[in-house]
């Protein structure tokens, strides 16, 4: 069968590796498995004996119906030809469910699919996430303020999700090896969006915004979206050191001055 290494087709071949990622869902008896990029069905394998109901999204069209093919027999799985970030996971979650997603990441479109399933899990749609990936962009994900590997990715992954770093494999775990190391994370979707006192869109909005350009201090990244002069003099909290960039700061941090300055505009609009 043709091997596409644009679609990111790297195939997990180490056994252990693929039952600890379907153990690290925990018990799937009664759940809805969401599979992105079954590929040969390495992980898939183990799913369909385990989870009451799975959904594998494959896009290569050759791999697609080669599975389709081979679970036919197994009511519970159902395997749809389709590309993950065009798909609408809330037409496939049954109705009062919230469902777990599973998957060996195409690492071309990481990012693209982790920010799919934050807003997923925001709207409350999914459970928990167990996601293969580069392992340079899993220590991003789960990197805290501070520390070099911390910006947008993480906030937003931390806002949206508690991250676990479960474990890393060398390139020989796949077939063929990539050339980089891949991490296995698990995201557990407990959006943060009401404790800290923020709305999801205008906070997301300005989380982009402050991180936008990397050697910026956070307020010029805020002039320059449109923030002004005055507003930031005027409403920037005094436990926020000035010249912070936002990679320095806790998401309490950054809450603390988007609340702050999105009161202060309201009461002098
Ligand atoms: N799960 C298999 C395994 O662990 O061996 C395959 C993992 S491989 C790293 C990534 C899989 O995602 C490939 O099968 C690839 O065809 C599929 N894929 C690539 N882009 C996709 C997309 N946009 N939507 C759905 N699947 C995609």
């Amino acid at each position: 069968m043709k091997r596409r290494p644009k679609l990111g087709q790297n195939f997990l071949v180490d056994d252990r590796a693929r039952y600890a990622i379907v153990d690290a869902l925990g018990d799937i008896s009664q759940r809805t498995v969401i599979e992105i990029g079954p590929g040969r069905g390495a992980i898939t394998e183990i799913l369909a004996t385990r989870a009451r109901n799975l959904i594998a999204l494959e896009l290569d069209r050759d791999l697609a119906p080669a599975l389709a093919q081979r679970f036919a027999p197994q009511s519970n799985v159902q395997i749809i030809e389709m590309d993950i970030l065009k798909a609408d996971l809330t037409a496939l979650v049954p109705a009062g469910e919230a469902a777990d997603v599973v998957g060996n990441l195409p690492y071309y479109i990481t990012s693209d699919i982790l920010l799919k399933l934050f807003h997923t899990g925001a709207a409350g749609l999914l459970s928990r996430a167990v996601v293969m990936m580069q392992r340079e962009v899993a220590e991003r994900v789960a990197a805290t303020p501070g520390v070099r590997d911390y910006g947008l990715l993480s906030a937003t992954a931390q806002i949206n999700a508690r991250v676990d770093n479960l474990f890393t494999l060398p390139p020989s775990a796949f077939s063929p090896p990539p050339e980089v190391y891949s991490t296995v994370l698990r995201l557990t979707f407990a959006p943060r969006f009401a404790e800290l006192g923020v709305d999801a869109a205008g906070f997301d909005r300005f989380l982009k915004q402050s991180f936008a350009q990397k050697r910026k201090t956070l307020e010029n990244n805020l002039r320059a979206a449109g923030y002004a002069s005055s507003d930031l003099a005027a409403l920037w909290p005094a436990s926020v050191p000035s010249q912070a960039r936002a990679e320095s700061l806790s998401l309490e941090a950054m809450a603390e001055l988007y609340r702050s300055l999105t009161q202060g505009r309201k009461t002098s609009n």
